[in-house]
């Protein structure tokens, strides 16, 4: 069953050639540009010694949803140059590791960690790229701003000066009826024209970071700048997703 390091680098980067194709495929069926479109590998659950060779197929970035993990595979992976994004939910008292290595952070959902986070950042002399979380689905499993709180939020963000506002991100639901995924996508490009109008000075929403293997073309057809992709390239995760979503069913 185990792949050898070779047979591991062919199959990763017939997927990112797989995946790629298809993002193109999809914006041009969108009358997008492919350039608008960032893929990020998620990586989460795939052993250091693996992306060692994802990152000689051609990943540069990667996604890591939990701090612990994203810590420690930033340390022993040290030596590449890899931009490492936090995409999961963050405590408080975590700010400080994502401060030291991450370069972007998709899920930030409170002020209490934008202060946080802004602080440690201020003390590493670092700025990074950050996109607002939004619940697009409604689902009490998922993390993120209600719709409805988003405008008064990022009111608020000026103040952290650390936090580079790129966006929004939204996890969709989960479901295999297209209708109810594509509501959640276009309820976060209304939200983003919405932020344009209203959002203070000096805040960008031009990124959206939506789509994940299930769901990244619809994403790219409703008008996601970044999808978010894992199992598409690093194949099928040992646990099923309720272990890394706790409370879903
Ligand atoms: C795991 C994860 C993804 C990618 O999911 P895949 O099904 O592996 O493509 C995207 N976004 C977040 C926040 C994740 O935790």
């Amino acid at each position: 069953m185990e792949l050898n390091a070779e047979q591991q680098f062919i199959d990763i980067q017939n997927n990112l050639a797989t995946v790629k194709q298809r993002i193109i495929d999809a914006c041009k069926i969108a009358g997008r540009d492919p350039a608008s479109v960032r893929l990020l590998p998620v990586t989460k659950t795939v052993p250091a010694e693996r992306l060692r060779i994802a990152y000689a197929a051609g990943c540069h970035e990667m996604g890591e949803n939990k701090i612990q993990e994203a810590r420690e595979k930033s340390e022993v992976l040290s030596d590449l140059n890899i931009k490492w994004a936090v995409i999961g939910h963050l405590q408080t008292n975590k700010a400080k590791y994502l401060a030291r290595f991450a370069n972007e952070f998709h899920a930030l959902d409170s002020l209490k960690v934008a202060e946080e986070l802004d602080k440690r950042l201020q003390n590493e002399g670092r700025a990074i790229d950050v996109y607002v979380q939004v619940n697009s689905s409604g689902e009490a499993s998922k993390f993120g701003l209600a719709p409805e709180d988003v405008r008064d939020f990022v009111q608020q963000l000026p103040n952290y000066s650390s936090l580079r506002i790129k966006g929004l991100m939204t996890l969709a639901i989960f479901s295999s009826d297209h209708e109810r995924v594509r509501e959640c996508f276009v309820k976060m490009r209304e939200i983003q024209a919405m932020l344009r109008q209203e959002a203070p000075a000096g805040l960008s929403f031009d990124e959206l970071s939506m789509g994940m293997s299930g769901d990244y073309e619809l994403a790219v057809a409703e008008g996601a700048t970044v999808v978010r992709v894992g199992q598409a390239i690093f194949g099928k995760r040992p646990l099923p997703d309720s272990h890394y979503w706790p409370g879903m069913g």
